[in-house]
C-alpha cells in the first residue's frame, strides 16, 4: 500500500526547508525572538506587542488548516510524487508563503488593511512555529479520513475566529479585498 504519511527522512528534509526559511528571514533583518526577551513560548494576547513574536500565539492556530488544505491539494499527485515529496513540497509552499508574508510590502499592507496595527513582521521563531503548525495539520490530515479532516478544518477556523477574530478564510479575504465591516468587527475585539 502506498504510504500517505511522511517518513522520518521526509520529516528531516522538511526540517531542512524550515532551516532555510529561518536563514532567509534572518537575511531580511527579522529578529529571532520578541524584543521583550521573555522565554514564554506561548502568548495568548492576539493583539499585544508580543503577538507574532514568540514561538506560538492564537495566530499560530490559523496555520494548522494550511497543512490540512495542502494535504488535500497534493494528495491527487500521489501517483507521481511519494508521500515524502508531497510533504516536503507542502512545507516548501508554506515556507514560501511565510517568506512572502514577511516582505516589507506585505507587512505594510497588513498594517494598513487588517487589525494588525503596529505590526512589524513576525519573529523568526514565530514563523517557524507557524510552519510547524502547518506541518502538524498535514500530519493530522495524513492520518484521518477526508471528512474528519474537513471537520477539523472547520473546528479550527471557528476557534481562530473566536480567539483572534481571524482565520484562514478571513485572512485570505481581507488580504485580497479589504472589507470595512470585517475590519470594524476585528478592531472591536481588541483591548
Ligand atoms: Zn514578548
Amino acid at each position: 500500500m502506498d504510504a500517505e504519511r511522511p517518513s522520518p527522512r521526509g520529516r528531516a528534509l522538511a526540517a531542512a526547508v524550515g532551516a532555510s526559511l529561518a536563514a532567509v528571514l534572518r537575511s531580511r533583518g527579522r529578529r529571532w525572538w520578541c524584543r521583550c526577551g521573555l522565554a514564554a513560548p506561548w502568548v495568548s494576547d492576539a493583539w499585544g506587542p508580543h503577538n507574532s513574536q514568540h514561538l506560538a500565539d492564537p495566530y499560530t492556530i490559523t496555520h494548522v488548516p494550511h497543512g490540512l488544505l495542502l494535504y488535500a491539494l497534493l494528495r491527487p499527485l500521489r501517483g507521481r510524487l511519494s508521500a515524502d515529496s508531497r510533504f516536503v513540497l507542502a512545507v516548501g509552499l508554506e515556507s514560501a508563503w511565510e517568506a512572502f508574508e514577511n516582505t516589507e510590502t506585505v507587512i505594510g499592507h497588513y498594517r494598513k488593511t487588517t487589525a494588525a496595527q503596529g505590526y512589524v513582521g513576525d519573529s523568526v521563531a514565530n514563523s517557524l512555529g507557524d510552519l510547524a503548525a502547518c506541518a502538524l495539520g498535514y500530519e493530522v490530515a495524513s492520518r484521518l479520513p477526508a471528512r474528519a479532516s474537513a471537520a477539523v478544518f472547520l473546528a479550527l477556523e471557528g476557534a481562530a475566529l473566536a480567539a483572534c477574530r481571524d482565520g484562514f478564510v478571513l485572512n485570505v479575504l481581507t488580504a485580497v479585498l479589504p472589507m470595512e465591516g470585517v475590519k470594524r468587527w476585528q478592531s472591536a475585539g481588541r483591548g
